[in-house]
């Protein structure tokens, strides 16, 4: 885990999952942006910043997922680390159950289901946040980026955004191919608003800090509206008879080659997909009907 100076008091520890750190004027506050997937992450950011003398006194949780706050269990045993967390994300930190349950469609999820990719240890939430400033660290700004989360947060410090997973690097983005969101409007709307953004950098949840960031999210961007896009077309070609909601995921797994080896792993995209589906509902580019039991997507020309 390589740890990364981005400007003056901006870090971050690169990895599959990115840990951002930042410092405040005096040196006296240290806050950790995300926590890593597990404990052996937290042990090596501990130890690193205890090596270079570095603070920890605070954590800020940009959405519950567990990738991300995964290693906050651990954190919180061994430093007193005041904990920030957004509305709602910070409802399923300190009851971790809730992701697999929304991720079996609110269903007490499959014992399978219960791992430490999809459920975090549980952590205590000292200060619930919104869009705006932390008291104990003036120039930090807190930034709402929902979407790929219900209420997603950022960190925007000395010029540069911490954007957790509002954008994915490059790579991750291609070998992902759908990748996981909530809500597909809401999605757009971040990302419009980060590439409005005038910063030095931004680094995602995963991938690389970037400075041509305009280029970046404009792929972000591209991939999601062509997935919309997809999904349209599976319902126009469905004419007449539309489409289940279960072959409609089928279908989009199909076009874009994923295999999703289990349960878990198959939930993450068909809550994705079915997030571009909401979205169409939403609009009225689609509507459905259950027939004969089953929920089925129609075309807007096919609804009387
Ligand atoms: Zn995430």
């Amino acid at each position: 885990m390589e740890f990364i100076e981005l400007s003056t008091d901006c870090y971050y520890f690169k990895s599959a999952v990115n840990i951002g750190y930042i410092v405040n004027n005096d040196k006296s506050k240290g806050m950790l942006i995300d926590a890593g997937l597990d404990s052996s992450a937290a042990k090596k950011v501990i130890k690193h910043l205890h090596n270079e003398k570095l603070p920890l006194t605070h954590l800020f949780i940009t959405h519950a997922h567990a990738d991300h706050f995964g290693g906050a269990s651990y954190l919180q045993q061994k430093v007193n680390v005041h904990t920030i967390a957004p509305l709602l994300e910070e409802a399923i930190m300190r009851n971790p159950v809730l992701e697999p349950i929304y991720l079996s469609h609110g269903n007490f999820p499959l014992n399978e289901m219960r791992n430490k990719f999809l459920e975090a240890p549980a952590i205590r939430v000292d200060e619930i946040c919104s869009e705006g400033n932390v008291e104990e660290f003036p120039e930090v700004q807190i930034i709402h980026l929902p979407g790929h989360s219900y209420n997603q947060h950022g960190i925007l410090f000395r010029g540069i955004l911490y954007a957790a997973d509002a954008f994915l690097g490059k790579d991750v983005i291609r070998k992902h191919k759908i990748p996981f969101i909530v809500d597909a409007g809401e999605n757009i709307a971040t990302l419009k608003k980060l590439k409005m953004m005038d910063v030095e950098g931004m680094i995602p949840g995963h991938g690389k800090y970037e400075t041509e960031y305009k280029d970046v999210i404009q792929e972000n961007i591209l991939i999601y509206e062509t997935i919309t896009l997809e999904v349209q077309n599976v319902v126009n070609h469905s004419g007449n008879s539309g489409i289940s909601l279960e072959d409609m995921v089928a279908a989009m797994l199909m076009k874009y080659e994923v295999e999703p080896a289990n349960l878990g792993a198959y939930s993450l995209f068909r809550t994705a997909i079915a997030a571009h589906v909401i979205y169409l509902l939403e609009n009225g580019s689609a509507g459905y009907q259950i027939i004969k039991g089953r929920p089925v997507i129609f075309s807007a020309s096919y609804m009387a």
